[in-house]
């Protein structure tokens, strides 16, 4: 629709997720306009993240180093693993301060029509970590939606077996949404009224 760089600019924010044609094309003409200092700010924030940020070798949680800060905390608990599927839920589920565990990020959720399946995601070494002496409950937190649902549902089935307490996160959640549109309270009482997984 426009020339050259200022189409290739809307493209780029176009792909990212949650941004539409419209706000792609309202950004990519903001940024137009911006002070050149603020451009070259996000630019470096920008190449930092690539440069900079990692993903925890243990729970696939964003890091700094090779764990993550939560990881390498002794006075969080090993006997239990907050299953989510992004970071974002992570830090949704900090917020509630109601969770003394530790987590299990999987990178996404089943999901056929987008193409992801189960070997897409961070399972095969999340058996591998509750099968170790010492994990009593594995809590399914996915998003209360239809991918969650079905990866919660896929997850029970694999790690009942193993002789784990598996539980899902207690219903009041806004239905359909992601994890991060709940508010703490409601997120807290949903992870401290946890039930098992059916
Ligand atoms: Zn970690």
């Amino acid at each position: 629709m426009y020339e050259g760089p200022v189409q290739d600019l809307i493209d780029e924010l176009g792909r990212l997720p949650g941004i539409g044609p419209k706000s792609a094309q309202r950004i990519a003409f903001h940024l137009l306009t911006v002070d050149p200092a603020d451009l070259t700010k996000l630019q470096a924030a920008l190449q930092r993240v690539k440069d900079e940020v990692r993903f925890c070798e243990i729970c696939g949680n964003v890091a700094g180093d090779v764990r993550c800060r939560i990881c390498n905390d002794p006075r969080r608990e090993d006997t239990v693993i907050c299953v989510v599927e992004e970071p974002k839920d992570v830090a949704a589920i900090e917020r509630t301060r109601e969770f003394r565990g530790k987590y299990h990020v999987l990178g996404g959720a089943i999901s056929p029509i987008d193409g992801i399946g189960p070997d897409q995601l961070r399972i095969a070494p999340l058996l591998t970590r509750i099968a170790e002496p010492g994990v009593r409950e594995v809590i399914l937190a996915t998003d209360p939606n239809l991918e969650g649902e079905a990866t919660a549902a896929y997850l029970a089935r694999l790690v009942k077996p193993m002789g784990l307490n598996v539980t899902r996160l207690a219903s009041g959640l806004p239905v359909g949404g992601d994890l991060e549109y709940a508010d703490e309270v409601t997120l807290g009482r949903a992870l401290v009224g946890r039930r098992s997984a059916r």
